[in-house]
């Protein structure tokens, strides 16, 4: 049975552990019980967004080779079952790496699973906001363009992978956003 509802989740900060990879590849020790977002790569680095994103390009195997995060096997198998037409949709950056990369990350860890489509983009996710469409993403920019684009969205927190109650409740939250939407075809 088809839902109306369309998923589409993010992969770098939701699925994959982005800053866990970044802390690697900038010689930063990844921290405890925290919450990472850009700003905080940012000031420890010294180093801009697009700077950041150019070296990740320039290091071999950046993108494939990022651990999942601890909650993405359970987020994947509750869209599996309750919104079996789910879809990643994810940003590509400037160079070229990150496609592959992705591509290569998705075949690795969720070709047993039911996703149904990746999308990588050039940015301006938002474009692919609709009314039945909902988002989960860590960066909240792109969530308030998702939802004024008339989508529905879910803000995502990025959590070090150690804490693992924050992960739970996060989790839990995001199935209580969910819930009401399942099964509403006709
Ligand atoms: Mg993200």
């Amino acid at each position: 049975m088809m839902n109306d509802y369309k998923i589409w989740v993010d992969m770098d900060g939701v699925l994959t552990n982005w800053h866990k990879a970044a802390c690697e590849c900038f010689n930063v020790p990844y921290p405890t019980h925290s919450v990472l977002g850009r700003d905080w790569i940012v000031a420890q680095t010294g180093l801009n967004v697009s700077q950041l994103l150019s070296a990740m390009d320039a290091k071999k195997g950046f993108w494939e080779d990022m651990l999942p995060t601890p909650v993405m096997p359970r987020l994947v198998a509750y869209l599996d079952v309750n919104f079996p037409d789910w879809g990643i949709l994810t940003s590509a950056t400037h160079g070229s790496e990150s496609w592959g990369g992705k591509a290569a990350w998705v075949r690795r860890y969720l070709r047993t699973t039911g996703l149904k489509r990746l999308v990588v983009c050039c940015g301006n996710k938002a474009r692919f906001a609709a009314r039945n469409s909902v988002l989960i993403d860590d960066t909240p920019k792109i969530t308030d363009k998702w939802i004024e684009n008339g989508g529905m969205a879910f803000r995502w927190v990025e959590y070090t992978s150690d804490w693992q109650e924050a992960h739970d409740e996060q989790f839990t939250e995001l199935v209580q956003f969910l819930e009401p939407l399942k099964n509403t075809s006709k």
